[in-house]
């Protein structure tokens, strides 16, 4: 059996611990590895690696650490098909989808590339008479990663890539069901050229995390999962002096509005609802149809569903794949099985015919649901798309600004005006016009409100130079021993 153990100062660790977790093929639903869990110790150990790398990497000028991101970036580039295969291997998404999710993070890498730029502060000359003020930002130190199963390779680079080009050292706590990618990323950085110690991965689960959160030498914390688990690390890393950024999870709505092209908006909601099995954060899970258009939306739907080719990645005509786990497959089918109950119309059951073998599971359409159902209130993660019936846009908004989560969210329509108010008026965080899946680029920053962020800085982008660096203002005068006297006075600019 294959074992996945840790990278600390560029080698590969065996660990130490005695507990291992079991990585699957989603597809085959066979174990294909193990990974070492870190112990305290072991998490310990690596801290101490990364706080001894600190002092000489956050001396190392920005152009050197900027080079070596330059090389990553093309290492990345030179390598993203057998990265996507541990993608494709561990966490079922095809290749197509594995690709994408690695063009993304690369986006993240040549953001960082600008560092030098990202950097600058700000200088005010001569605020006194011979004094000047300028702001500088510095790196913070150790600082931990820890991220969900679903983007193994992006969600990744969204932290490390910013973190690391701000001069601090950083520890990656990946998730336990597809640790691979992780660890072809670091052997990647090593080829780049990064020192040792500055980028390690710790493997593990609620062990290593709750070390990484209370340990004294963690100057933050930046993770992305569900949001029980969101604030869980929030609350526990605040609450030991560490600045946090905890992204939870969604329920993403589509609002399509009578004037919509109702071709585009179903294409766009069966592509941001099933693809990678649903399994995105960003994943459209409900679709807001005004009445008069909702029953022609919701036959363009059921004529696009299935056509869906359910397969696993190493088949090339596969369009989506399997879920993560058996546990997990078996959670989504419970909210399909128990929609009718509910009073909801379950329009395509994916429950049926979805193979034996893997975690497979196919598209489901469920029609009527209301708030209070529980394939409404809670994140289902998997290839299910609701479609709730709404009298008019203000209902539509009502809706979503009810709702406790609010990463992502889209409006379908050809009236610039309302979708103007829209984009005022929603309590989301990200807002797609005509645009299903509004994730930012990378020089904008990604975060939701409400239960889908903990904390007040977003990922990446400006906001992730912001959250790895602290600020601080000098004030300085050089002496002039003709203007030298004392002055007990508070210190005033005029
Ligand atoms: P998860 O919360 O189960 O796990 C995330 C990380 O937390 C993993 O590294 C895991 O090892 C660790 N963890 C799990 N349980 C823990 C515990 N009790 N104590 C301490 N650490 C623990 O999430 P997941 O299932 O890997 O990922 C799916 C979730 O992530 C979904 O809810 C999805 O919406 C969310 N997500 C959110 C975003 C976003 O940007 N908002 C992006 C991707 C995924």
């Amino acid at each position: 059996m294959q074992r996945i153990s840790h990278w600390v100062n560029n080698k590969v660790v065996v660990g130490t611990s005695g507990r291992t977790g079991k990585v699957f093929n989603p597809a085959t639903g066979e174990q294909q590895a193990e990974v070492d869990l870190a112990s305290v110790a072991e998490v310990d150990a690596v801290i101490a690696k990364s706080k001894a790398a600190f002092p000489e990497w956050r001396a190392t000028g920005m152009s050197r650490r900027a080079e070596i991101m330059f090389r990553t970036r093309e290492l990345l580039d030179a390598n993203r098909k057998e990265l996507a295969t541990y993608l494709t291997l561990e966490h079922g998404k095809v290749p197509s989808d594995a690709l994408g999710e690695i063009a993304r993070g690369i986006e993240n890498i040549e953001f960082a590339c600008g560092i030098p730029a990202l950097m600058k502060g700000g200088y005010s000359e001569q605020a006194s008479g011979g004094v000047d003020v300028y702001s500088i930002r510095q790196p913070l130190g150790v600082v931990a990663g820890i991220t969900p199963f679903n983007f193994p390779a992006m969600v990744p680079m969204w932290m490390f890539a910013n973190a690391i080009m701000c001069g601090n050292t950083f520890i990656l706590k990946p998730s336990e069901k597809d640790p691979s990618a992780s660890m072809f990323i670091a052997d990647l950085l090593r080829q780049a050229g990064l020192p040792d110690g500055v980028f390690n991965v710790v493997h593990g689960d609620k062990e290593a995390v709750d070390r990484l959160l209370v340990h004294p030498d963690i100057q933050s914390v930046s993770f992305v999962g569900s949001t029980p688990i969101a604030k869980y690390v929030y609350e526990t890393g605040t609450k030991n002096g560490k600045r946090v950024q905890a992204l939870g999870g969604a329920k993403n709505h589509m609002l399509v509005l009578p004037d919509a092209d109702l071709d585009m908006a179903a294409d766009a909601a069966v592509s941001a609802a099933y693809g990678s099995a649903g399994e995105r954060c960003m994943a459209i899970s409900v679709v807001l149809a005004v009445d008069t258009i909702a029953d022609a939306l919701i036959e363009k739907l059921k004529t696009r569903v299935p056509n869906i080719k359910v397969g696993p990645g190493t088949d090339p005509s596969a369009e989506m794949g399997p879920l993560i786990s058996r546990e997990h497959r078996d959670k989504v089918a419970s909210y399909i099985n128990n929609a009718a109950g509910e009073g909801a119309t379950v329009v395509i059951n994916g429950t049926d015919k979805a193979k034996d073998a893997g975690f497979f599971l196919n598209p489901s359409l469920i029609d009527n649901v209301k708030p209070g159902m529980k394939c409404y209130d809670e994140e289902i993660f998997g290839p299910v798309l609701t479609v709730m019936r709404v009298k008019s846009y203000a209902e539509g908004l009502k809706t979503i600004n009810d709702n406790q989560f609010g990463n992502g969210t889209a409006i379908f329509t050809r009236d610039g005006g309302v979708a103007r108010q829209f984009q005022y008026d929603v309590q989301v965080g990200m807002v797609g016009i005509n645009v299903p899946i509004p994730v930012p680029v990378s020089y904008y920053s990604f975060g939701g409100w409400k239960a889908s962020l903990f904390g007040d800085q977003h990922m990446y982008g400006p906001e992730g130079i912001n959250f790895f660096t602290r600020g601080k203002v000098v004030t300085s005068r050089w002496p002039d021993p003709r203007t030298s006297a004392v002055d007990l006075g508070f210190p005033t600019n005029r």
